[in-house]
């Protein structure tokens, strides 16, 4: 089986995907004509393009801005998660929403949730999976702008919303900042993860885990430049939503070994994830082949990186040994895997 075939066809779960980011240049073009939004572009092929980290924000917020309906909102996610489905076989995902940026754009919550989750169930009824929703924290806003967001998100209670994610620059928003809201998200029983130590220091890691209570980190790479930092992670089982692309976009891909070998080679728990697929043109299945070749790993070793990372979804305990179940079902028929055990 050639490459590509295997890591579409291998079962996987997604923990570090923004739904802005999954949004196809056609989708947000036609959302443009549709919601007569003037976003500068007409041109598919022009829109995701970019050479830097406020550039690519921008596009982001490009993307948003053409995204006001509820069919809108329903529509995008269920063209992400099919997307994922067909071309990756991911079989349940954690998706980041950032509700606050549409409500800039004047768009109602209750649109925005209600648009969402009938996206998600659409998908999932069609493809049997299941996906969850992040609602993403925009650190770059005041601290109150969080603990609000999070009061929101309580008071409402979507029911596919299962977690909160801290987001945007990191360099703007230190994740102490955000304790209160962080605080008030784990007494609801919501989830916890923040992105850290991708454009900030490893400290930012290690404070994400102490006074944000994360129960894993997203990108997470510096924590490779501070030994004391990253054995003290790895000692303690830290999880790494890891993505290919962006971190060698990031410059991570050097001569001594690409970032994600020398996290695998220290012995850190990492998940393979794509971040923003659509806008850096990429699959999960094609950055679960980058990170073999990066880790020089084997396509078995990397479907066992596939199933342990069902340890790290925020499923219940009976949610994970379905998942873990199905995972089984499904490598048995990939003849790659036939002598290799999964436990
Ligand atoms: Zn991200």
């Amino acid at each position: 089986m050639e490459l590509e075939t295997f890591y579409s066809k291998l079962p996987k779960v997604h923990l570090h995907t923004h739904i802005l980011g999954m949004v196809k240049a056609e989708t947000v073009i036609d959302l443009a004509c549709a919601n007569a939004v003037d976003i500068g572009v007409s041109d598919p092929a022009e829109l995701y393009k970019y050479y830097d980290f406020r550039a690519f924000l921008d596009i982001l917020a490009k993307v948003a801005a053409v995204i006001r309906r509820e069919e809108d909102f329903s529509r995008v996610m269920y063209e992400a998660i099919a997307e994922d489905y067909l071309a990756s076989r991911v079989l349940y995902s954690e998706i980041f929403v950032q509700t606050s940026v549409h409500q800039l754009f004047g768009v109602p919550y209750e649109v925005i949730i209600a648009g969402f989750e009938h996206g998600v169930r659409r998908a999932e009824a069609e493809f049997g999976i299941e996906v969850r929703l992040i609602e993403g924290i925009n650190r770059e806003l005041p601290s109150y702008n969080a603990v609000d967001c999070v009061r929101k998100l309580i008071a409402r209670k979507p029911d596919r919303f299962i977690g909160i994610g801290l987001e945007n620059f990191e360099p703007a928003g230190a994740p102490e900042h955000f304790a209160a809201a962080y605080d008030l998200a784990r007494a609801e029983g919501l989830h916890r993860t923040a992105h850290a130590g991708e454009h900030g220091p490893a400290q930012n890691i290690v404070t994400s885990l102490g006074a944000l209570k994360c129960e894993r980190i997203d990108h997470g790479y510096k924590s490779v430049e501070d030994p004391t930092v990253f054995y003290r992670l790895t000692d303690n089982g830290v999880h790494f939503t890891a993505c290919p692309t962006v971190s060698s976009r990031q410059g991570w891909n050097r001569e001594d070994g690409h970032v994600l070998k020398k996290m695998r080679d220290g012995n850190a728990w990492i998940s393979i994830n794509s971040d923003d697929p659509a806008i850096i043109n990429t699959t999960l299945a094609r950055e679960y082949s980058l990170a073999q070749e990066f880790m020089g790993a084997t396509p078995a070793e990397m479907a066992k990186i596939s199933f342990r990372a069902i340890d790290a979804t925020w499923l219940s305990a009976s949610g994970k040994t379905a998942l873990r179940n199905r995972f089984r079902e499904e490598f048995s028929k990939i003849p790659e895997l036939a002598n290799v055990a999964f436990d």
